[in-house]
């Protein structure tokens, strides 16, 4: 967080016992033979990667998963020097002398990584790091999301007759990813899985870690107790995948039934990690026929009192969101006009002193706005909306 700006008031707080909270109700939830990997790639889904990488690892995790060999390099680099670090995306050849240096565990979808990653280290006569260090890496099966990914059975038994060759890399595991588990036609559930029972009969029985559950596959009671690992990202963080709101407010999935994995997958207790607060930099008190911020979109109708905010869309709090209301001492109070890069304008109900705290994801009072209901007012999911927000906010943790 080089560049955030700690003379402003505006931060994001984040509270890492509901980290370490929302781990042991997964924990609950599978056996004990099961390996919970704290998935805490794009900056731990905007809540600080390191910080909650240490949480979680105090709380039960045992490895870690990102998408990028930079993102597990700032991991290392923190001192988490121990623990598995699996990139869960595809990874350029040209940085395996890093991989190996660092020790990261990559995913691979081909055998092409092989044979170029083996040329970069003949050509920086690296060769000798294949003695000092293994490669490990992670078969990508692709079992229906149509993203990366071996998907058929004779891919794998070529791949396999390949890697033979490669004596140096270490195949430890191999995974898939499923598409329908937060969010979609339930029976594509089905199908994946029967397309990865089916492609698992041609791994080789010495690839012991087999895993496909992300937070919404550790919520399915008919599956969750089957995936070695479980990749626990956004649940972890305290949000639902299918983005329910179980208090203040209830929302419910119309193609979701009301049935017995609903109620499991209501029934966990997950704590948002996240808030992200303001305060009111200006107040004042404008006549009737005021027009406010960029383009005059607003004018008031009447007299009324307006308080500046100082963040934007470049800090997150994107102009999409001009329709959620943020919470000042227990009132909903609107956006006015359109977000400004750097500030916004709210309509208050009454005069408020400058300093006063505005609250835009989280509890203020008896109101929750939740990532969640914010993803369904403006037509996402609370991913987009704790990830988008910026560098230029101050993380601070509690
Ligand atoms: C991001 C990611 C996860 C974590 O998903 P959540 O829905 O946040 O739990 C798991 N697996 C893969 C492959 C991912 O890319």
């Amino acid at each position: 967080m080089n560049f955030a700006s700690e003379h402003r008031p505006t931060q994001a707080i984040i509270n890492l016992s509901a980290i370490s909270h929302n781990i042991k109700e997964f924990r609950g939830l599978i056996t004990v033979d099961q390996e919970i990997y704290a998935v805490v790639k794009a900056d731990g889904y905007g809540h600080g990667a390191v910080p909650v990488a240490k949480a979680a690892l105090e709380a039960g995790a045992t490895g870690l998963c990102v998408a990028t060999v930079d993102e597990a390099i700032e991991l290392r680099q923190a001192g988490l020097i121990q623990v598995p670090i699996l990139v869960l995306g595809l990874t350029s050849p040209y940085g395996i002398a890093e991989i190996l240096h660092y020790n990261i565990t990559i995913t691979v979808s081909n055998i092409d990584f092989f044979v170029k990653a083996y040329e970069q280290l003949e050509h920086s006569e690296q060769t000798e790091l294949l003695n000092l260090y293994q490669l490990k890496f992670h078969l990508k099966l692709d079992t229906g999301m149509s993203r990366i990914g071996l998907q058929s059975k004779t891919d794998i038994r070529t791949f396999y007759e390949q890697i033979k060759g490669f004596t140096w890399a270490v195949w430890e595991g191999v995974f898939t990813h499923f598409a329908t588990a937060g969010g979609g036609p339930s029976t594509y559930i089905q199908q994946q899985w029967e397309r990865w029972e089916f492609l698992l009969e041609e791994v080789p029985e010495s690839v012991k870690i087999r895993h496909f559950a992300n937070s919404a596959m550790a919520m399915y009671p008919n599956y969750n107790q089957k995936s070695d690992i479980i990749r626990l990202g956004i649940a972890m963080y305290g949000l639902h995948p299918k983005d329910l709101v179980i208090k203040q407010e209830t929302y419910c999935d119309e193609e979701f039934e009301h049935n017995a994995t609903f109620d499991q997958m209501l029934a966990l207790d997950l704590q948002p990690a996240l808030q992200l607060v303001s305060e009111l930099v200006y107040v004042k008190k404008v006549p009737s026929g005021t027009s406010v911020s960029y383009g005059a979109t607003y004018t008031s109708q009447e007299e009324e009192w307006i308080g500046t905010v100082p963040i934007g869309y470049a800090d997150g709090w994107l102009r999409a969101y001009h329709s959620v209301p943020v919470l000042v001492e227990g009132y909903k109070c609107s956006v006015l006009g359109v977000i400004n890069m750097d500030q916004m304008m709210i309509r208050l109900p009454k005069a408020f002193p400058i300093g006063t705290e505005v609250t835009l994801i989280g509890m203020d009072g008896g109101l929750n706005n939740h990532a969640s209901s914010i993803a369904r007012q403006v037509d996402t999911i609370s991913y987009e909306i704790v990830t988008s927000i910026g560098a230029r906010v101050p993380r601070i943790y509690i």
